[in-house]
């Protein structure tokens, strides 16, 4: 059964996602934010909405990024019609320069219904000398601010209560429950209480410190603006290779990213990164230089080993729920682990299996799971 009041502590693409699935099953939601809406991590991603090279990734990331990828042009189309409002949704189609691992590729493609095939890259990018790659038409994109406002206008007109500059101080917790939270615009109470605080939910106070579990990893990016008929000819698709990507939006803005660093929750940029970004960027589109660069900026992802995001009731505290440490890929699976967390919440058994993104304590009931290794790609 759904509990009435639903607290839910982060306003970023996973929060929202939340409190838009738990209002639309009939929760009454309050959205707590320390800063504005969507500002961090989801503000500063790509919006990339698939794993990178899901080949490379485990069963599990591929089952939650799978069951997301196949919600989000519905599930972002509703939002946008509550919303009024455009994410930008397109499927743009990526295309992966060499090297990479053509069998794999391959066959998870074919075992997961994915178009997947090798052109000459000269089709695509005539700048730059011909090469085989892989084309991958499928993938899609979303403009990650946009995104951002969509999700929080339709959250308001869904009834949620947003509760912007409000930061959580405490979690108050006795007797194996969550009574409330303290916040710095006073204090909350709710039945149940969903931690979506991003980077930030390993350390939030008054609960076990889940700091291995959930850590920011800094990501730096790089926009240029180009004209927008100039960049539909020269970079028509997402391309990827060892591990960065050009993002073309409709508008002739262009990301270049990213970097993965373990800076704690620093989120300065820096020249090195800029020098890496542009050196790769320009390796890619000659024009994309110092002088069509307009802004630079980092942002911290919700890491957490092999990229397990943990959607799981608190194993002590009965109610107390985890959406949070989706690192990489946290836009793309905020659809379906918003779908996730809300079947947990009310009781029922998800589309997909939970187990897999269980909390620690939880995780030794499946035993589906090994003890996830820490890496950073
Ligand atoms: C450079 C970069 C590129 C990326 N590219 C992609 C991509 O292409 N595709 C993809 O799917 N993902 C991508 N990501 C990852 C993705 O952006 C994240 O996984 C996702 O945004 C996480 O969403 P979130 O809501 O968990 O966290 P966030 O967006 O960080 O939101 C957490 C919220 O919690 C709030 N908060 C924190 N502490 C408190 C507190 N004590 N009290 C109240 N509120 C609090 C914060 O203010 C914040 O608004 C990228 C990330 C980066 C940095």
């Amino acid at each position: 059964m759904l509990p009435p009041d639903i607290l839910i502590i982060g306003a970023g693409a996973v929060g929202l996602a939340s409190a838009l699935e738990l209002t639309r099953r009939g929760a009454r939601v309050t959205l707590l934010d320390r800063g504005r809406s969507g500002a961090e991590s989801t503000w500063a991603g790509g919006g990339i909405l698939s794993p990178l090279l899901p080949w490379n990734y485990s069963p599990a990331v591929n089952a939650l990024s799978e069951y997301s990828r196949q919600l989000f042009p519905e599930w972002c189309a509703r939002q946008e019609k509550l919303a009024g409002l455009d994410a930008e949704y397109q499927v743009s189609g990526m295309l992966v320069l060499p090297p990479f691992a053509e069998t794999d590729a391959f066959a998870w493609c074919k075992r997961n219904g994915w178009r997947c095939e090798l052109r000459d890259s000269a089709v695509f990018l005539p700048a730059i000398e011909t090469q085989t790659a892989l084309w991958l038409p499928d993938v899609a994109q979303a403009r990650n601010p946009r995104l951002a406002q969509v999700l929080r206008a339709a959250a308001l007109a869904a009834g949620v209560n947003i509760v912007e500059m409000a930061a959580v101080t405490r979690l108050s917790v006795s007797d194996g429950r969550i009574h409330g939270v303290q916040t710095t615009q006073g204090d909350f109470t709710a039945a149940a209480v969903v931690v979506a605080a991003g980077a930030w939910s390993g350390g939030l106070p008054g609960i076990d410190a889940l700091s291995e579990r959930v850590f920011p990893v800094r990501g730096q990016m790089l926009l240029f603006k180009l004209p927008p008929e100039l960049l539909s000819e020269s970079l028509p698709t997402i391309v990827l290779h060892n591990g960065k990507y050009l993002i073309p939006r409709r508008d002739g803005h262009v990301l270049a990213g990213s970097t993965l660093e373990a800076a704690g929750f620093d989120k300065s940029t820096t020249d090195a990164a800029r020098l890496e970004l542009l050196a790769f960027a320009g390796g890619i589109l000659p024009t994309l230089t110092e002088q069509v660069l307009i802004q630079q900026w980092s942002g911290l992802r919700p890491g957490s080993p092999d990229n397990l995001p943990l959607i799981s009731p608190h194993p002590e505290y009965t109610n107390l729920y985890f959406n949070c440490g989706h690192f990489r890929y946290g836009v793309t699976m905020a659809p379906g682990s918003a779908m996730v967390l809300a079947d947990l919440v009310e009781g029922k058994s998800p589309a997909i299996s939970a187990a897999p993104y269980a909390f620690p304590g939880c995780m030794a009931a499946t035993g589906e799971i090994n003890k996830p290794q820490l890496t950073l790609d």
